[in-house]
């Protein structure tokens, strides 16, 4: 009579070669996971996981997430999405099709296989948010015809897909709204303000404030994200979400830039520009769900989370990889 031999949990991530894909995949071989590392390269890319590349648990797939993939795993984070504005902008059906051909065919994917499916959805599906901070219960205020609705409403469609399957056909779901996150390996040149004013300052280019800087934001270090996908996935089956997971403490956009400046030790000044058109005032999370679900909560300050990202636009912009 012999025992089941024993095998390592194996996990699907979708849009694995991203910013959060990268370090989750990292973190999940950590933990001693085999990871399927799936992506169609449209934002991430090889840079990204190269490290990871010869891991003896890990395996990378070219695929895009609208097509049917038939795979066998355990476990399933469904992250394929580009998620700024520029990148989801140019080529805005593609990015619906994502959100919503990529979760049906995950969720498929998830029924057949019996497997627990987490959703990387967004803030961004409170839209143009009537009350501050936003709890799960908002249901939001976004303008289905914009151009910020292919990301919006196929974020929100993505969660409607969710809970009806969970609803429909028992799949165990989990759903993270995430709050603006940073760090190594978020995208230089995609026009988020911390990526931005390190580049500006580590170049000695003015910093680029829009509107006067009194605009508020709060910015997640992406270790503290990850642990809070980990928890959430981990979580008893009656912990579903959504959930919203991200940083609240609030800094002024002026108070970013000084203190770049003084990380970075740059000579740059400060340069006011025209406020974007519907910039919100402020954006904050309330994370008391996450907090008491999971306790769970974000332990790295603004100041040690840039300190940790500015080698990496430092290594950039010595190599080749970014003019
Ligand atoms: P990213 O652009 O770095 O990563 C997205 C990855 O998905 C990329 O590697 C891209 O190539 C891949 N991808 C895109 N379309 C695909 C497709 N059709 N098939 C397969 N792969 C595809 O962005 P990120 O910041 O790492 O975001 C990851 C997820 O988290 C996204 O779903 C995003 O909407 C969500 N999110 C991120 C933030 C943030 O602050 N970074 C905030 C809210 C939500
Ligand atoms: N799917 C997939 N991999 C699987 C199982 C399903 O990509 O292992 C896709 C399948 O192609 C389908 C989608 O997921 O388009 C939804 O699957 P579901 O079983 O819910 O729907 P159906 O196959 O009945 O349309
Ligand atoms: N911002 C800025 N300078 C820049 C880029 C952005 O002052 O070079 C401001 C922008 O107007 C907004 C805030 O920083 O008020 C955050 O912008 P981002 O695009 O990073 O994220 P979001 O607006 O989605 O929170």
């Amino acid at each position: 009579m012999g025992r089941m031999p024993y095998r390592r949990r194996r996990v699907l991530v979708t849009g694995g070669a991203g910013f959060l894909g990268s370090h989750l995949c990292e973190r999940l071989l950590d933990a001693g996971a085999d990871v399927l590392c799936v992506d169609n390269f449209f934002t991430g890319g090889r840079d990204n996981i190269v490290h990871l590349l010869d891991h003896p648990h890990f395996e990378l797939m070219r695929h895009d997430v609208t097509f049917p993939l038939f795979v066998e795993v355990d476990e399933i984070y469904n992250l394929a999405c580009p998620a700024s504005p520029v990148h989801y902008q140019h080529d805005p059906v593609q990015t619906t099709k994502t959100s919503v051909h990529g979760a049906i065919n995950m969720l498929g994917l998830a029924k057949r296989l019996g497997a627990r499916i987490f959703q990387a959805s967004t803030s961004e599906v409170y839209g143009d948010p009537e009350i501050h901070p936003q709890p799960e219960t908002y249901r939001g205020n976004v303008n289905p015809i914009g151009p910020r609705a292919c990301y919006d409403e196929g974020k929100r469609c993505a969660e409607t897909l969710f809970f009806d399957y969970h609803r429909q056909h028992g799949v165990n779901i989990r759903v993270a709204r995430i709050f603006n996150t940073y760090g190594p390996r978020m995208h230089p040149g995609d026009g988020r303000v911390v990526s931005n004013f390190i580049v500006q300052a580590l170049k000695g280019e003015p910093i680029t404030i829009y509107g006067e800087g009194t605009q508020t934001r709060s910015f997640c270090y992406v270790d503290d994200l990850i642990d809070g996908f980990l928890k959430l996935m981990a979580a008893p089956d009656e912990i579903i979400g959504p959930m919203n997971l991200g940083n609240p403490d609030e800094f002024t956009i002026r108070q970013l830039a000084e203190t770049v400046i003084e990380l970075t030790g740059s000579g740059s000044r400060l340069v006011f520009k025209p406020l974007p058109a519907d910039d919100p005032m402020q954006r904050q999370p309330d994370i008391t769900f996450a907090s008491s679900a999971l306790k769970w909560q974000p332990t790295i300050a603004l100041r040690d989370g840039l300190t940790k990202t500015i080698p990496y636009f430092e290594d950039l912009l010595a190599g080749s990889r970014m003019a």
